[in-house]
C-alpha cells in the first residue's frame, strides 16, 4: 500500500459538464479532468470524483428524449444503463495516466446508518491507500423518490465531511457565485471569496442553468455551508477553465468562489444529524430555551417546549424551531412526539419516572447556521 496523503480533494463535476446536450459523454471533459487528477496526485494529493450524468447519458440509449416525461422508474432505468457508460469513459480517461478508477454508489440511506456510514468511509480509505480513484454517484437505479438527494452537491458535501477531505471543488458551467445573475445583468461581477453564507447570498442564488442540471447555484450554496460547517473549504469554479482543479486546490485567486471553512469541525454524528438524517416533525420551544440551546449548549427539556408538529419516535431526526418559527437547530429525540405534547412545558420534577431528563440530549443536537 501507498503512504496515505496528506491532504484529500472531494471533485464534484456535474452533469452538463460531463455530457452534452445530445446526451454524449465528453470524453475532451473526462481527458482534461483525469490528467488534473494526475496533476493533483503528482503534488501529494488525492482525488475522489463525484460525478452526475447517468441518466443523461443513459436517456438517449433508450431513445428518451431530453425532457420527456417517462416513469420514475424508466428514469431509474436509464441511470442503470448511463452509469456503466459513465464509468466505462472515466475508466479510459484515468488509465492514460497509469490511475486505476473504483465506483461507490450511494444513497441518503447510507449516511442515515452509522453502520452504512462507517462503511462507505472505510471502503474509501482502502481506495485511497491503494491508489485507486473512487468515483461516486447517487445510487439512482434504486433511488427513493422521498428521501433521495437528487443532486450530487450535497452528496458530495457530506463525502468531504466523511472522509476529511482538504477542499471541496463543486465543478459547474458557471465561473462561481456573482452578485447578480450574469444571465440577465451585466454589471455582475465574481464574489471571490465569501466568510459566511448568510440569507442575502441564498436569495441571490437562482436555479439550475440548464436542462441536464440539477443542482443550480442553490444547492451549491447549501453544499458549501454543510462541507464549511464540517471544517471543508469549498470552492465553486467553472468545469472548462484550464488547470481549475490544480488552482482551486493551491488557492489560486481568481479561480473561482472560494467559502472559507470553519474553525470547528463537527463531530461525524452532529453532522449526521444535521444534515444527512430527514427531520420526521418539528418541536417548537420557547425564547429561554433557544437561548440555553444555542449560547450555552444545553440541552432540551420539556420545560422549553411550546409545541410539536408531526408525528415521530424515539431516535428520529426533528426541526428545532423557535415561535417564530425559524429553524435554528436539529437533533434526535429522546421521547415520542406524544411523550412530548403530553409534557410540553412541565418542569423537570413533574415528569412521569419512566421519561429521562431531556427531550433531546445535548450530544444528539446540532445548532444549524442561519
Ligand atoms: N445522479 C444523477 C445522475 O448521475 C444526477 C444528479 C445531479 O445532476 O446532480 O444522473
Amino acid at each position: 500500500m501507498s503512504v496515505a496523503p496528506t491532504s484529500t480533494l472531494v471533485v464534484k463535476v456535474g452533469s452538463s459538464s460531463v455530457v452534452d446536450d445530445d446526451g454524449r459523454i465528453s470524453t475532451g471533459m473526462l481527458d482534461k479532468l483525469a490528467t488534473e487528477v494526475a496533476a493533483c496526485r503528482r503534488d501529494g494529493m488525492s482525488v475522489v470524483i463525484v460525478t452526475s450524468g447517468a441518466i443523461a447519458a443513459g436517456r438517449p440509449q433508450l431513445g428518451i428524449e431530453a425532457g420527456a416525461s417517462v416513469d420514475d422508474s424508466v428514469l431509474r432505468a436509464a441511470s442503470a444503463v448511463g452509469q456503466t457508460s459513465l464509468m466505462r469513459a472515466f475508466e479510459i480517461a484515468l488509465a492514460a495516466h497509469g490511475l486505476l478508477a473504483g465506483q461507490i454508489l450511494l444513497a441518503p440511506t447510507d449516511f442515515m446508518f452509522r453502520n452504512r456510514y462507517l462503511k462507505s468511509r472505510g471502503t474509501l480509505q482502502a481506495l485511497l491507500q491503494l491508489g485507486v480513484v473512487p468515483i461516486i454517484n447517487e445510487n439512482d437505479p434504486i433511488a427513493d423518490e422521498e428521501i433521495r438527494f437528487g443532486d450530487n452537491d450535497r452528496l458530495s458535501a457530506l463525502v468531504a465531511h466523511l472522509i476529511e477531505a482538504s477542499k471541496l471543488i463543486l465543478l459547474t458551467d458557471t465561473a462561481g457565485l456573482f452578485t447578480a445573475d450574469p444571465r440577465v445583468d451585466d454589471t455582475a461581477s465574481l464574489i471571490e471569496e465569501i466568510i459566511e453564507i448568510d440569507q442575502t447570498l441564498e436569495a441571490a442564488a437562482g436555479g439550475p442553468r440548464s436542462e441536464q442540471s440539477k443542482g443550480g447555484m442553490a444547492s451549491k450554496l447549501a453544499a458549501a455551508k454543510i462541507a464549511t460547517w464540517s471544517g471543508v473549504e469549498t470552492v465553486i469554479a467553472f468545469a472548462g477553465r484550464d488547470h481549475v482543479v490544480v488552482e482551486a486546490a493551491a488557492g489560486t485567486p481568481g479561480v473561482g468562489t472560494t467559502f472559507r471553512a470553519k474553525d470547528q469541525r463537527l463531530s461525524a454524528r452532529k453532522l449526521w444529524i444535521g444534515f444527512a438524517l430527514p427531520a420526521s416533525g418539528r418541536v417548537v420551544v420557547d425564547d429561554g430555551a433557544r437561548q440555553a440551546l444555542q449560547a450555552k449548549q444545553r440541552s432540551l427539556l420539556s420545560a422549553g417546549v411550546v409545541a410539536v408538529e408531526g408525528g415521530f419516535d424515539i431516535d428520529d431526526a426533528v426541526e428545532i424551531v423557535d415561535t417564530d418559527g425559524q429553524v435554528f437547530a436539529k437533533g434526535r429525540v429522546r421521547w415520542t412526539s406524544a411523550d412530548i405534547e403530553a409534557n410540553a412545558g412541565r418542569q423537570t420534577a413533574e415528569l412521569p419516572e419512566a421519561l429521562g431528563d431531556e427531550v433531546i440530549h445535548r450530544d444528539d443536537l446540532v445548532i444549524l447556521p442561519q
